[in-house]
């Protein structure tokens, strides 16, 4: 059922995307698009000082500030203070915009229980693609599950759910749109972020991205450092250190609009291979099948109104969301039979595995 409209999603991206090509062609400027992730009550990952949405834009400032000064460069910013965007907005200023490049900057945080929360570090530049590790899906759903604070976002978002990793299949039918030239573009970032800001190298990386899929050009999304580390976090929110990064990003573009040849293709290849070996080790211990039937950015209480009377309600944590399931079920086929009496309460309902105490995928 949800595969039809996937492919008309599909269809029409890739339609807008022929138009706003031709668009493009005919001006002369070379157009960055810098959207600094997040924004306004959106705060994205937040450090022990510090917090991405204000990192985000320091250093999209001072990239946007050393690319105005050359010519025939333009620059867009999806916003330039602190304010609430959704992805699409985001994406509806870079295709108005008709940009020749387009540059996410966020940072990177994991999960408050990871044991190496305080000791993980380094930059990795995403492109369009399906994850091919469950940390890579981690990153896309930690940066997707913005929509879910917008109050249609089903609707916005034409029935994705970035919670569900089979919502995840739409990025697998847009993966090859601008994909050579935008990883071409990430690996010069990611160069760039090891040589001059000195980052450790977690390499270029593949995952679904809405804002990635949405806009119609080359399209990167970097993760600079992780906030949760404090070493990194002094860096990534330091003067000196978003100089660093926004002097790496800036020689990257230069390098990408010279054409200068950067490319690493054995690498990125070689990344892709390292993350599918990665997978099959990442699961582990029993799976059993619950049912999801709520997700909020506040704790919802158990005896709430909210869960229309639905017994044995379990809470557990996720990218920063508290999310309700019920049951628990050694089959994925007694499960969907829940499932179907549950839609009735709760139509955005949908199985989920667990294995131990967490979500596993
Ligand atoms: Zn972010």
């Amino acid at each position: 059922m949800r595969i039809p409209i996937l492919i008309l999603i599909s269809i029409i991206l890739t339609l807008s995307d022929a138009v706003t090509r031709m668009a493009a062609d005919t001006a002369s400027d070379f157009i960055v698009v810098l959207d600094p992730g997040h924004g306004g009550k959106d705060y994205g990952a937040v450090g022990k000082t510090s917090n991405e949405k204000s990192i985000n834009l320091e250093v999209a400032r001072l990239v946007a500030g050393s690319l105005r000064q050359q010519d025939s460069i333009k620059v867009v910013m999806t916003r330039d203070d602190d304010t609430f965007l959704s992805l699409q907005e985001r994406a509806n200023v870079a295709n108005r915009a008709h940009g020749d490049l387009f540059i996410s900057i966020h940072v990177n945080s994991v999960d408050r229980r990871a044991k190496n929360r305080t000791t993980i570090a380094g930059a990795s530049v995403y492109t369009l693609g399906l994850h091919r590790t469950a940390e890579n899906l981690e990153v896309a759903k930690r940066e997707n599950a913005v929509m879910v604070l917008e109050p249609d976002y089903s609707t916005t978002y034409s029935g994705f759910d970035p919670n569900s990793a089979e919502s995840y299949i739409i990025f697998e039918l847009n993966q090859n749109r601008h994909l050579d030239r935008s990883i071409q573009f990430a690996q010069t970032v990611q160069d760039e972020l090891v040589s001059t800001a000195g980052r450790k190298d977690k390499g270029v990386r593949q995952a679904g991205f809405w804002v990635l899929m949405a806009t119609s050009m080359p399209a990167i999304l970097i993760e600079l450092d992780f906030i949760c580390n404090p070493q990194s976090e002094k860096y990534i929110s330091s003067a000196a250190g978003q100089r660093k990064m926004a002097d790496a990003i800036v020689n990257a573009v230069n390098a990408y609009r010279s054409g200068r040849k950067t490319l690493h293709s054995d690498e990125a290849t070689q990344t892709a291979a390292s993350d599918k070996k990665q997978e099959q080790t990442d699961s582990s211990g029993k799976i059993v099948y619950r049912i999801q039937i709520l997700a909020a950015d506040r704790p919802v209480r158990i005896g709430s109104s909210e869960f229309k009377g639905v017994k044995g309600i379990e809470q557990y944590e996720e990218n920063g969301l508290y999310k309700y399931t019920v049951g628990n079920y050694d089959s994925m086929a007694e499960a969907d039979r829940q499932l179907r009496k549950l839609r009735k309460t709760f139509p955005k309902a949908f199985v989920i595995k667990w294995a131990g105490n967490s979500r596993v995928y």
